[in-house]
């Protein structure tokens, strides 16, 4: 079975959808487990506007913070060019720009249109294709919305198959198919999946970050990897609620993503056990927060452990 890179977003996606402000030795510890763990690829942060975002403006300090760890991809969200200078001066690995595919959501989020938010990636391309080849990070755009928008409905999926075509054509590396909403469903994951692959390749779509917000999300996040699909995006204890739904998760929960891939053989190369003590430490520093995942609740079965570790 091929290994499956589970790319941990908490520290990014969850802490900015949050309240509290963890300092960055709370951040770095989280890390640091998560790592000792076993998880290879973690998004530690977004350079956005602290004014917006006050969880986020250390993220410069964590990115080089977090660069003692050997093999670890050290991902960074950034939203325009002046985060993608931050990025490229921390040393970020992996350095994603989101693109909404709702024009109605991107002007509310980022408040760029698409024509605007593809002049934005034309400059971060610029940026990063001047760095020594040896520091070049992986340039991505995520695709946001794809799935369906809260203000624009129905994102149709010639759209997105053309969106992805634009962008790629600009020469990003890869694109990542996102369920912001949480309004995908398999079927429809298939369609996307197997319309950029056939317009574009299947080198340039490696990676999706689904959502939980509808129980939809392992199914989903199942699909995906039968269909081909090798990083998957998660957050421990599904951290990063949904704003529009109370109550629901809105990422994935890693702890029960990685036990369905494991059951199933999947290698992932994470240590569940010590993921779950991870969640316990990271839940003492987030009393106020709400920890989704039934893996956690359950515990593991007693068969589990070195057969399924891989
Ligand atoms: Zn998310």
């Amino acid at each position: 079975m091929k290994h499956i890179t589970i790319s941990e977003v908490g520290p990014r996606d969850g802490l900015q959808s949050v309240e509290t402000t963890l300092s960055t030795e709370a951040k770095l510890a989280w890390i640091e487990a998560e790592y000792a763990a076993g998880v290879r690829e973690i998004e530690v942060g977004s350079f956005v506007s602290p004014k917006l975002l006050p969880q986020m403006a250390d993220t410069e300090a964590v990115v080089r913070g977090a660069q003692h760890l050997e093999g670890l991809i050290i991902a960074v969200l950034v939203p325009n060019v002046r985060g993608c200078e931050s990025a490229l001066r921390a040393g970020a690995h992996k350095i994603s720009v989101p693109l909404s595919l709702s024009e109605t959501h991107s002007l509310k989020n980022v408040r760029r249109t698409h024509a605007q938010m593809l002049d934005e990636i034309r400059s971060c391309l610029k940026l990063v294709e001047a760095m020594p080849e040896s520091e070049k990070p992986v340039f991505e755009v995520g695709l946001s919305t794809a799935f369906g928008c809260t203000l624009e409905g129905v994102v149709p999926e010639s759209f997105v198959v053309e969106m992805a075509e634009r962008v790629l054509d600009l020469g990003v590396a890869e694109v990542g198919l996102s369920d912001t909403t949480g309004m995908g469903n398999p079927a429809q994951l298939e369609r996307l999946l197997t319309g950029i692959w056939q317009r574009c390749g299947e080198s340039r779509l490696t990676g999706v970050h689904l959502h939980n917000t509808r129980g939809q999300g392992l199914a989903n996040a199942l699909r995906a990897v039968e269909l081909g699909i090798t990083t998957l995006d998660s957050s421990l204890g599904g951290l990063g609620g949904c704003p529009f739904a109370p109550g629901a998760s809105g990422n994935i929960v890693t702890e029960d993503l990685v036990f369905m891939l494991q059951s199933m053989g999947y290698p992932t190369g994470i240590d569940l056990e010590a993921l779950l003590v991870v969640r316990q430490q990271v839940a003492e520093l987030l009393p106020e927060e709400e920890w989704f995942g039934f893996t956690a609740a359950a515990g593991l079965p007693k068969h589990f452990g070195a057969a399924t570790l891989q």
